[in-house]
């Protein structure tokens, strides 16, 4: 493989020239870069890219939860297809390069491969996921949940802020909701692996310098719901020792969980990001205050320890205000570990290209969690600037997003050749 690898040299110029297009589908309402799962300008987006599929020399379908899948034939058919890809959906207000790079690289990567005359044994699948971002709905990465039959009938009865359910979403967008649950061809064909370029969305890879990051793992999420009960009283004559004041028992809360993420000894973040009280009043002592919080890593034994750790606390300090809490703990994502041989084959592709790389874990959700239930799953991060995602700052150089391609389109071709040993 050495001698073609050196020969990829993919189009910083094309693929500037992609992302421009693909960024003019935009919510013109809305800021920065919108184009949501669902939406007008989603949907006409989808229709770009199938066409750009095409022009590709990809043969391209949707299947039935609404993938856009474009397949380049291998030389053995029949074999469990090596398959990347990504999402183009954006959250409200967000950029242009998180999800879109996956996907548009792996384009440019099947663009050299056929420049460079490669045949692959496998099929190569290139997949834009339907709606990987959350949503209003409350489930993000509607479609790779729906291909490792992850998306259920009940998903479909959810709603979002107008009352309209999920379901009603997929069949006003032309998906047939009961055929996205049944989806099943990723389940009855066997896929060979999955590997997914992609932003970091962090600051590590641009503070270190370096042009790639091979994931380790992506991040498992706890969620705490704490209501704490204490009792509400007149604000000017109720006296400092006599108070059960929920308010302050749940801001000890906050610091106690930003404590337990500064002390994690891997990648670990915790972070409050609601406290309401129930009463509005500028002249009472908090009765009943609500907190949102989520504790993130990718070390498992931290993090199941980080609910034990945080509820005793949590409890202790709170009781010491004469506060009653209730927590109630959620699994948002279950910690999902990258491949250790797609980690190895990323690796050692980049290390033949003499392209620098470091391991890294993911803070934030993939399609790749789902496709992990498939095939071997891994995933190569590209450096972003300031570490911004998920607003209109967003930006990856054009030049550095080509590396990534670099460093994709000869793992790609490493892992057609590989036989996985577990
Ligand atoms: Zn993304």
């Amino acid at each position: 493989m050495k001698p073609i690898g050196h020969k990829l040299d993919p189009s910083a110029e094309r693929l500037e020239w992609d992302l421009t297009e693909l960024s003019s589908f935009r919510d013109p309402d809305r800021s920065g870069w919108t184009r949501e799962v669902f939406s007008d300008p989603y949907r006409q987006s989808r229709q770009w890219m199938a066409d750009r599929m095409r022009a590709a020399g990809l043969e391209v379908h949707v299947d039935p939860a609404g993938n856009i899948i474009g397949r380049r034939a291998g030389k053995q058919p029949g074999a469990p297809a090596v398959v990347t890809g990504s999402h183009t959906d954006t959250v409200d207000g967000g950029g242009r390069f998180d999800g879109v790079v996956g996907v548009l690289g792996a384009l440019e990567a099947v663009r050299q491969l056929t420049e460079l005359d490669v045949q692959l044994n496998r099929d190569l699948l290139v997949v834009d996921f339907l709606g990987e971002e959350s949503n209003d709905f409350g489930l993000s990465c509607l479609g790779s949940r729906a291909l490792a039959g992850e998306l259920t009938a009940a998903d479909l009865q959810r709603t979002d802020r107008t009352g309209t359910t999920l379901g009603e979403s997929f069949s006003g967008f032309g998906i047939d909701p009961s055929a996205a649950v049944g989806v099943d061809w990723a389940r009855r064909t066997p896929l060979h692996s999955y590997l997914e370029l992609h932003i970091e969305q962090g600051p590590t890879l641009e503070q270190r310098q370096l042009p790639l990051g091979i994931v380790t793992g992506i991040a498992g999420i706890e969620r705490l719901l704490a209501t704490f009960i204490g009792s509400a009283d007149h604000a000017g004559t109720r006296p400092m020792g006599d108070r059960q004041d929920a308010m302050v028992a749940a801001a000890e809360a906050v610091l106690a969980i930003r404590r337990e993420g500064c002390g994690a000894p891997n990648h670990g973040v915790a972070t409050t990001t609601r406290v309401e009280a129930a009463s509005h009043s500028p002249n009472v002592v908090p009765g009943l205050v609500r907190m949102m919080s989520e504790v993130r890593s990718v070390d498992a034994k931290w993090l199941s320890g980080t609910r034990r750790r945080l509820g005793q606390e949590i409890q202790a300090t709170a009781s010491s205000y004469g506060v009653d809490v209730d927590l109630a703990w959620s699994t948002d994502n279950e910690l999902v570990q990258a491949n250790e041989e797609v980690q190895e084959i990323a690796a050692s592709s980049a290390a033949s290209l003499d392209l620098p790389w470091t391991a890294i874990p993911s803070g934030a959700t993939h399609d790749a969690v789902h496709m992990a239930s498939l095939a071997p799953m891994g995933m190569i991060f590209i450096p972003s600037h300031n570490g911004k995602s998920h607003c209109p700052e967003e930006w990856t150089d054009y030049a550095d997003i080509a590396v990534g391609v670099r460093a994709l389109a000869a793992s790609l071709i490493n892992l057609d050749q590989h036989a996985f040993q577990t």
